[in-house]
């Protein structure tokens, strides 16, 4: 059998047909499905109990469930999604004013191994299939409602997984997030952050995408950022440096820059130097990010090496940001999000 979602809308309409249904019920039937995120055949209360049954008899419903739920003191919350079959990701949503951010994973676990993210601990999975991504943002919004009493204003691809090693599905995400005929999210307030993988990133050009991009660069050291980076063996900053100048040749957008301030390893005037020098290709915005603690064994940056750090790059007139963490008392922070076989919710 079919899972409901997993099947094109023409299909869906072929399907009502063939049963005697008019046409306008595939209409329902997305609906329910795409823009309210109903989980359940039962909650479709528009539709005839004869047609859910017929629905429940000709396919499936895999749906998603919040496991467990942890608030953090800064009012910072973070989900743990129970997939269908049994795998667990991690979601958060980040309230700041005014904004409610929800920040979703892509695939389960992650292939890639950075030296100080504890997702990267779990290797990967599996992928995400587009409705759970779907889902997570679904279910979040509704805790928004709950919890802040507004709906998610942005969505950041930032929790576990390389959404560029999940494209179609990502993207199918997106498509679906920012439909009209769903919850019509402008694409302006995604943004989708990569470790950086070159052929993706051309993809995403060529591909005409909306949302913004952020980069997981981290260290503009080919040698060092190998070292704690792995995958980047096979994407080297040269490939990475022309892919970005393709990328905001055909968007026209500033590229976000994220780079985690991490203590004698990337931290040095040198280390900005080589920053500011990657960066001169296409404009961009650099969001230092702060250290979670995870057991990697790497410290913070201080605070005067953070400052000498901005210091040489607002002298180049760069635009720096830096990015203090949230939820860090429940490991909800970038980084810390990391299921083990044997943690229960
Ligand atoms: N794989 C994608 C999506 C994950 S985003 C990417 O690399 O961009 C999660 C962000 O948190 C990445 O920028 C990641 O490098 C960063 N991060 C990982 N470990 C961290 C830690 N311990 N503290 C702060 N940020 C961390």
């Amino acid at each position: 059998m079919n899972d409901i979602r997993h099947i094109s809308t023409d299909e869906l309409t072929e399907f009502l047909v063939q049963e005697g249904e008019q046409k306008f019920r595939a209409k329902q039937v997305y609906e329910w499905l795409w823009k309210r995120g109903a989980g359940t055949f039962a909650e479709m209360t528009n539709l005839s109990a004869a047609l859910r049954q017929k629905l429940a008899e000709n396919f499936t419903f895999q749906h998603t469930e919040i496991a467990a739920k942890a608030v953090s003191t800064d009012g910072t919350q973070k989900f743990i999604f129970r997939l269908h079959d049994g795998a667990q990701v991690e979601g958060v949503l980040i309230p700041s004013g005014g904004r409610v951010t929800a920040c979703i994973s892509s695939q389960v676990g992650c292939a890639l191994h950075c030296a100080f993210c504890a997702t990267g601990t779990m290797g990967f999975i599996r992928n995400l299939h587009f409705s759970e991504i779907f889902d997570q943002f679904m279910l979040m919004d509704r805790q928004a409602r709950f919890a802040y009493d507004q709906n998610i204003t942005n969505i950041v691809y930032m929790g576990m997984g390389e959404p560029l090693l999940n494209y179609e599905q990502v993207m199918e995400s997106v498509r679906r997030i920012t439909s009209p005929a769903g919850p019509g999210l402008s694409p302006a307030r995604i943004t989708l952050s990569t470790v950086g993988i070159v052929n993706g990133i051309r993809r995403l050009a060529d591909d005409g995408f909306k949302p913004e991009v952020a980069i997981s660069l981290h260290c503009a050291d080919e040698l060092k950022r190998r070292a704690r980076m792995p995958v980047t063996e096979h994407q080297p900053l040269s490939q990475l440096r022309e892919a970005l100048a393709y990328l905001h040749e055909k968007s026209g957008k500033r590229i976000t820059i994220e780079y985690l301030m991490l203590k004698d390893w990337n931290d040095s005037v040198e280390d900005a130097r080589k920053l500011f020098r990657f960066c001169t290709a296409f404009p961009v915005k650099i969001n230092l990010i702060e250290y979670n603690a995870t057991d990697s064994g790497f410290q913070p940056s201080p605070e005067a090496n953070m400052q000498r750090f901005i210091d040489f790059l607002e002298s180049k007139n760069m635009i720096v940001n830096v990015r203090h963490s949230r939820g860090k008392d429940i490991d909800a922070a970038c980084g810390q999000l990391v299921r083990s076989a044997n943690q229960r919710p």
